[in-house]
């Protein structure tokens, strides 16, 4: 059965943008309920741990630098098939191929400037979960 979990980022051209609360509008609105929420600014080694999975993509050390260049929100989300729902909530990751109403479309900027992350498996959630709250910040 798919999990309930899912982990997001508001990354950080969606802050700068000023998109923060219209997105998490939108998230709300998709039915996800937020467990836990967290603004922070990564170091650049941190944001490189997060992204480990792709360190040998050629976007790696740019991606790296960009979720390091400003505050960010990363926030767990409840729902039911929370993975797959998330993943169509915000659409493809380059925005030009992201489906009308989602997240991306609405306010990405670019392929790496994507206004937010999601997991994408139940496996990730939890790892990606634990890597930015622990047990005493979730709701
Ligand atoms: P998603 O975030 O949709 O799961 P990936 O896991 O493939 O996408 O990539 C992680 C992040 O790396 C993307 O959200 C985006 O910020 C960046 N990225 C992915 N592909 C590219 C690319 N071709 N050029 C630049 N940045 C990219
Ligand atoms: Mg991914």
């Amino acid at each position: 059965m798919a999990g309930t979990l899912t982990l997001t980022i508001l990354k950080p051209d969606a802050l700068q943008n000023g998109h923060t609360g219209k997105i998490i509008d939108h998230i709300l609105g998709a039915g996800f309920r937020i467990r836990a929420m967290k603004l922070i600014h990564l170091t650049a080694a941190q944001a490189g741990q997060f992204y480990e999975v792709h360190r040998e993509r050629p976007f790696y050390g740019d991606l790296v630098k960009y979720m390091s260049s400003g505050p960010c929100l990363p926030m767990l989300l409840e729902k039911a098939n929370a993975v797959e729902d998330f993943r169509a909530t915000i659409g493809a990751t380059d925005p030009a191929k992201a489906a009308e109403g989602t997240i991306r479309k609405l306010y990405a900027q670019s392929i790496e400037a994507n206004a937010v992350h999601g997991s994408d498996s139940d496996e990730n959630a939890l790892r990606e979960a634990a890597f930015f709250f622990s047990e005493l910040e979730r709701v």
